[in-house]
């Protein structure tokens, strides 16, 4: 089916988007091309989150091995099963996938095998589902993920800023980040009101030399005041002042710094003499 008449099948039936859902669907045919070119997936694993009307699914089934989509929305389930139904490597799933058992579903149907996240995100779900993806010990290989332009500057801030957040430093930790298109309203069904952004975050081969749950749990507890200081913090996280004054001048930071502030390598140093004097 072409996007068209995948749209046209939708006016037929009569669809009504919810906008609480984000359903923005991507109907630009060479925009969508370029996601699954960017997204790297000939002949691997594919899950998908939020199908839609299945235009971007359309596209993956064609070039992926196999595919895993879900959809929360009920009424979209007959029109995905109707344009779908020509491929026999994509498995749809009705629900919510923040509820869902992302890690059962996967290993049943990819068989263990690694797969690839490909999906055009409600701005509603942007960051639970990322964190959910990283915290959840899934052999990823990669997220591809479209992201309104507000969100994408948000998991990709610098440090210093106000919007550099715990799921900043994590991304860093664990991916490196490629923006592959910036998607113009006019690319959508209905139009959004912003621009937005479709970046590839590719899993590193070797990550940083500190255990990822600890380091995950230090950092968020560092952001947990962003207005006090990182000392302050880290007395919540359950160091004595005496260590925490100890583990920040040991980093070379001032004993006044905010957690804000901090790189990837300062988090990562701090966890590792955090590490050293427990
Ligand atoms: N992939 C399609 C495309 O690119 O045109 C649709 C993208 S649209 C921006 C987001 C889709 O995610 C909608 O169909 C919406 O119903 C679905 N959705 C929203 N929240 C969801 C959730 N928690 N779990 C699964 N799907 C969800």
């Amino acid at each position: 089916m072409t996007t068209g008449e995948i749209m046209t099948l939708l006016s037929v039936r009569g669809f009504r988007f919810t906008h609480s859902l984000g359903q923005n669907f991507l109907v630009d045919d060479e925009a969508l091309e370029t996601i699954v070119r960017g997204a790297d997936v000939e002949n691997k694993n594919v899950l998908e989150i939020g199908a839609g009307a299945g235009c971007l699914t359309n596209v993956l089934c064609r070039e992926a091995k196999r595919v895993l989509t879900i959809e929360i929305d009920d009424k979209l389930i007959p029109v995905l099963e109707t344009v779908l139904s020509p491929y026999k490597n994509v498995k749809l799933v009705e629900g919510d996938a923040l509820q869902l058992d992302l890690k059962r579903l996967t290993e049943d149907y990819f068989e263990g095998e690694p797969f690839c996240v490909v999906a055009n995100l409600p701005y509603y779900i942007t960051t639970p589902i990322l964190e959910t993806l990283l915290g959840s010990h899934l052999p990823l290989q990669s997220m591809t993920v479209m992201l309104q332009k507000e969100a994408a500057q948000r998991v990709q801030a610098q440090p210093g800023g106000k919007e550099y957040s715990p799921l900043a430093v994590h991304l860093r930790y664990r991916c490196t980040a490629e923006k592959i298109l910036t998607a113009t309203p006019d690319c959508f069904q209905p139009q959004p009101h912003v621009e937005s952004v479709v970046i590839r975050f590719a899993m590193k081969e070797e990550l940083p030399p500190v255990p990822e749950d600890g380091f995950v749990k230090l950092v968020k507890a560092s952001f947990l005041m962003r207005r006090k200081t990182l000392l302050n913090n880290l007395l919540g996280y359950g160091l004595s002042r005496e260590m925490a004054e100890h583990v920040i001048t040991a980093c070379g930071l001032p004993a006044t710094v905010r957690a804000e502030a901090l790189s990837l390598d300062d988090f990562v140093n701090l966890y590792q003499n955090i590490l050293d004097v427990r």
